[in-house]
């Protein structure tokens, strides 16, 4: 069984290849004896074999089958080598870091066309989790630093924003892949807080605040606010004087502090 086939467009199979990169990623992972690690998108293990090296236990998803077949029979006498031959959209990562008490490491160099996809559900687990290396394309992980009122920021800015601390290892060139996409990409450190940046109130009114304002991106806030679900039991209007915050913004604008006010006050208005 061979690992080499033509890489698929479709699923995002930009390969690294180049050992300097690959080392430095293991680097930045920062990978702990005894570590619980999960690789989105092993590919053709670029870097599954370092990770299976230092993991106590290892988790790979991968949603082409012949690369999942090919990386279980590399690993069959490894038993802390685990492969799911699925696509990571459709796995419950809840369910699946929560079989050891440990929190997880996650390392991937991300297919760039679910990236954002994933990103969510990573922030939707972060509990789980020790720390992340990811990489991403190079204009998704500007996003996630970008400051309020830019075109940058936007939905994932905001709610990674509130639960990790997230700071730039260093760029990849397309020539670093086979093949090489026609853009520049980033690694990308993400590191859970203890604790939440802001007191937000309840966390899914906070998810359906932020993406309420960035649904309509050139509407003002108060229009945005008021197509939300939520706004069937709130008057945006009264809500956004409450929070004295002015409606006719963008949502954009926002900075976190004030999505954070925004969704205490639906929560509280939904728990009365
Ligand atoms: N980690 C390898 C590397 O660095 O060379 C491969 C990275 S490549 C950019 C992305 C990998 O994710 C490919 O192996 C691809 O088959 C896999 N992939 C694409 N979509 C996926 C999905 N929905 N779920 C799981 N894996 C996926």
């Amino acid at each position: 069984m061979s690992a080499v086939r033509r890489p698929l467009k479709s699923l995002g199979q930009n390969f690294l290849v180049d050992q300097n990169v690959i080392e430095n990623i293991i680097d930045a992972a920062r990978i702990e004896p005894g570590s619980a690690l999960l690789e989105i998108g092993p590919g053709r293990g670029a870097l599954t074999a370092h990770l299976a090296e230092r993991a106590e236990r290892l988790v790979l998803i991968e949603f082409d089958h012949a690369l999942a077949a090919w990386h279980r029979d590399q690993h069959k006498h490894n038993q802390h080598v685990t492969v799911i031959d699925a696509d990571v959209l459709k796995v419950d990562l809840d369910a699946l870091l929560s079989e050891t008490q440990q929190k997880w490491n996650v390392v991937a160099n991300l297919p760039y066309n679910i990236s954002t996809e994933v990103l969510f559900r990573l922030y939707n687990v972060h509990e789980r989790l020790s720390r992340m290396t990811l990489m991403l394309q190079k204009e998704v992980g500007d996003r996630l630093a970008a400051p309020p009122d830019c075109s940058a920021y936007g939905v994932t800015t905001v709610l990674l924003g509130l639960w990790f601390d997230i700071s730039r290892a260093f760029v990849v060139h397309p020539g670093s892949f086979h093949p090489s996409p026609k853009v520049d990409s980033v690694v990308l450190n993400f590191i859970p807080l203890a604790s939440a940046r802001a007191d937000v109130g309840d966390e899914e009114v906070f998810r359906s605040v932020v993406k309420s304002a960035f649904s309509m991106r050139r509407k003002t806030l108060f229009n945005c606010l008021k197509s939300a679900e939520f706004a069937q039991q709130i008057d945006c209007g009264e809500l956004l004087e409450a929070c004295q915050i002015d409606g006719r913004r963008r949502g954009e604008t926002l900075a976190l502090e004030e999505f954070a006010t925004l969704s205490r006050g639906v929560t509280a208005v939904m728990q009365r």
